[in-house]
């Protein structure tokens, strides 16, 4: 049977860095299931699927041509043939994103895909649910989360290195309403797995998480 390891948390716990690192050391497939919430939020947009007409955007999530590939940096996403690795990570399709995975037929639309992964030898699998919804087998499962004001920060120096003008404050409550959201809705809340192992990563390095999942899938 795959090994499967599920790294859930809220935005900017650093889950999608330590699930890529975590799955190249292993050898093994990378699902970035926040990818394919997004996939679907471009198609509505490009195609002026509103927000709340569930039909469409669960048509939209049933016939996604998509195709991941993997890079050092994480995986390129193809839509229909093309690379839309960076029209996803926009600020717009994030909040779509955040919207249309609030609706329940979305998500029941992309669970068989996201299933998909587990294969042999096994799967990284990071996101909101891996651990509660997707993958409640899991081998291992962890909650990775960090304190809000940790989280701006890191984005806020991110943002910095790229040469973008951000405003901390704006950044610390953009983190506010998205766990309020994430954590509040009626589908698949996001909420730790009774069984998951909790990793708060304020005060810890990248390498530090890392070792501490590893340490996991070894135990
Ligand atoms: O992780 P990322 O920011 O790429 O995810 C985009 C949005 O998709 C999140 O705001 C979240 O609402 C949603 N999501 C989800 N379940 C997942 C992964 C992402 O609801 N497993």
């Amino acid at each position: 049977t795959p090994l499967i390891i599920t790294i859930d948390g809220p935005s900017g716990s650093g889950k999608g860095t330590i699930a890529q690192r975590v799955a190249k050391s292993l050898g093994l497939q990378l699902l970035d299931s926040g990818a394919l919430y997004r996939l679907v939020a471009l198609v509505a947009l490009r195609n002026n699927i509103n927000a709340d007409d569930h039909v469409a955007l669960a048509h939209a999530a049933r016939a996604l041509d998509i195709r991941f590939e993997p890079t050092d940096t994480g995986v390129c996403a193809w839509l229909a043939g093309e690379d839309v690795s960076l029209a996803i990570r926009q600020e717009e399709v994030g909040l779509m994103a955040s919207q249309v995975a609030a609706v329940p037929a979305v998500r029941a639309a992309l669970l068989d895909r996201q299933r998909a992964f587990a294969q042999a030898p096994g799967v990284v699998a990071d996101g909101r649910d891996m651990g509660t919804e997707v993958f409640p087998q899991a081998t291992v499962k962890v909650y990775l989360t960090a304190s809000a004001e940790e989280r701006a920060n890191r984005r806020y120096n991110q943002l910095k290195a790229k040469g973008e003008s951000v405003n901390l404050r704006r950044l610390l409550e953009d983190i506010q309403a998205r766990d309020e959201r994430d954590m509040n809705r009626q589908v698949s809340p996001l909420k730790p797995a009774a069984d998951a192992v909790i990793i708060d990563s304020s005060q810890m390095g990248i390498d530090e998480v890392q070792d501490a999942v590893l340490a996991l899938v070894d135990k």
